[in-house]
C-alpha cells in the first residue's frame, strides 16, 4: 500500500489546500480505510469507530493485541449521544470542564459501538480533541474516528509526521502532516461509570485539576507501578510494556546532585566494559555529565517541555543505536506524574534510587 503524506501548512487558520487535504482524509475514514492525524497530544492512527472492519485495520497496522481497547474521537458532545448509554453525573461535569481538549472518559457503551472497538469490553473510551486538524477532520468524516496512538505497538509514540512515518510507511492510506504536536504525552484516562471517578492514566489533564473539578478521585493501581500478572488493569492498555526505547533504559532517582553523580559512575563504568551510553538529562543539567550521549528532555523547571519532548528523544537514542540509557527522574506531582508514569514504564520499571 503507498502512504499519502499530506501538509497541512497553517492549523491556526487552514488555507483551502489544507481544507483540501483534511476533505481527502476524511473521505478515506468514510470508506474503510487509515488515516494517521495530529492531535494535541501524540499522533493518532484513526478509522470509522462505527466500522468494526475498518477498526480491525488499526489492530493490524499497529500489531497491537486485540484486547487492547480504542479510543473513540469526537468532535462535539451530540456525536457522544449514539455512542454511550448514559453520561454519569461526574462525566458531564469534567467533560464541560476540560473538552475539548487531553482527556478521555470512559461510559458505558450503546450497542452501536462495535466490540471490536471496545477490546470485548461494555464500557468506550471516549475523546473530544482541542488540535483543530484533528477536529475538523472528525467532523467532516460524519463519524466518530477510533484513534489509538499512531506508532507500532510497544515503540514510543509519535509526536512528529516523521516518527508516524517510521512505523507506518506502506501500512496506512495516509498521514496528515501538521507539524510537532503540542503536548507530547497521550490523554488523561479517568473511568466515570463509578460513583468515584478513577484515573487510569496520568496526563496533562492532572490530578490536581481533576480533584479541584470533581473532588475524591482514585488511582488505579496500574499507574504506580508494575503489575503483578493476576491483577488485571481497568485500562487493558496498561499492562503491556508500552513506550520502549530499544536500549535498556535505567531512571535514577533522589537529590539532583546525588543523581548526576550515580549517572556519571555508571556511565563510566559502562563506557569502560565497552558499551555506549546514552544520558537523558534537563537543560539544568546539560553541561554535568562528560561522558556518553548526552540528550536533554527540556527544562526542568517547566515540565511542559519535557512531556514535549519525551518520545521525541526516546527515538533519537533508538537511532543513535547507544545499549544503555541512564535517565534523571522528575516529581510525581501534576505534569510530572504523567512522565515518570511514561519514563518508568519506557524503563520496565528498572529505577535506581540514590
Ligand atoms: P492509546 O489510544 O494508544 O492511547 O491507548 C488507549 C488506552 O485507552 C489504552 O491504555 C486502553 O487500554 C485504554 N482504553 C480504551 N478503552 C477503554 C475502556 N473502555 N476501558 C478502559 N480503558 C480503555
Ligand atoms: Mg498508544
Amino acid at each position: 500500500m503507498k502512504t499519502e503524506v499530506l501538509k497541512i501548512e497553517n492549523p491556526a487558520q487552514f488555507t483551502e489546500l489544507d481544507m483540501e487535504h483534511i476533505r481527502k482524509a476524511a473521505s478515506v475514514i468514510r470508506s474503510g480505510g487509515l488515516v494517521a492525524f495530529p492531535t494535541e497530544t501524540v499522533y493518532g492512527l484513526g478509522a470509522n469507530a462505527l466500522d468494526e472492519h475498518a477498526a480491525g485495520k488499526i489492530y493490524e497496522a499497529k500489531g497491537r493485541p486485540s484486547d487492547n481497547p480504542l479510543i473513540a474521537h469526537v468532535s462535539c458532545l451530540q456525536e457522544i449521544e449514539a455512542l454511550v448509554r448514559r453520561i454519569p453525573e461526574k462525566g458531564r461535569i469534567l467533560a464541560e470542564a476540560f473538552w475539548p481538549g487531553p482527556m478521555t472518559l470512559i461510559f458505558p457503551k450503546s450497542e452501536r459501538v462495535p466490540y471490536g472497538t471496545t477490546g470485548g469490553l461494555d464500557t468506550v473510551a471516549v475523546r473530544m480533541p482541542s488540535e483543530a486538524t484533528a477536529a475538523e477532520l472528525i467532523r467532516l468524516s460524519g463519524v466518530p474516528i477510533a484513534a489509538p496512538s499512531a506508532n507500532t505497538s510497544g515503540r514510543p509514540s509519535p509526536t512528529r509526521a516523521e516518527h508516524v512515518f517510521q512505523d507506518m510507511n506502506g501500512k496506512i492510506d495516509m498521514i496528515l502532516d501538521g507539524g510537532p504536536v503540542g503536548i507530547g504525552v497521550e490523554s488523561t484516562i479517568v473511568d466515570v461509570t463509578e460513583e468515584v471517578p478513577v484515573l487510569l492514566r496520568p496526563g496533562a489533564i492532572t490530578m490536581e485539576m481533576l480533584t479541584a473539578v470533581v473532588g475524591e478521585v482514585r488511582v488505579d493501581p496500574a499507574i504506580l507501578g508494575p503489575m503483578s500478572p493476576d491483577i488485571r488493569p481497568k485500562a487493558p492498555g496498561m499492562k503491556y510494556r508500552h513506550y520502549a526505547p530499544r536500549a535498556d533504559l535505567t531512571l535514577v532517582e533522589g537529590e539532583l546532585s546525588q543523581v548526576i553523580l550515580e549517572i556519571n559512575r555508571m556511565a563510566q563504568e559502562k563506557t569502560e566494559a565497552g558499551y555506549r551510553v546514552g544520558i537523558i538529562c534537563t537543560d539544568e543539567t546539560r553541561g554535568c555529565y562528560p561522558l556518553g550521549e548526552v540528550r536533554s528532555i527540556g527544562e526542568r523547571a517547566r515540565e511542559e517541555t519535557v512531556a514535549h519532548n519525551l518520545y521525541g528523544v526516546l527515538r533519537d537514542f533508538d537511532d543513535l543505536g547507544v545499549d544503555c540509557i541512564f535517565s534523571e527522574s522528575f516529581s510525581e506531582h501534576h505534569l510530572g506524574q504523567a512522565i515518570m508514569n511514561r519514563l518508568s514504564k519506557a524503563a520496565g520499571y528498572h529505577i535506581q534510587r540514590v
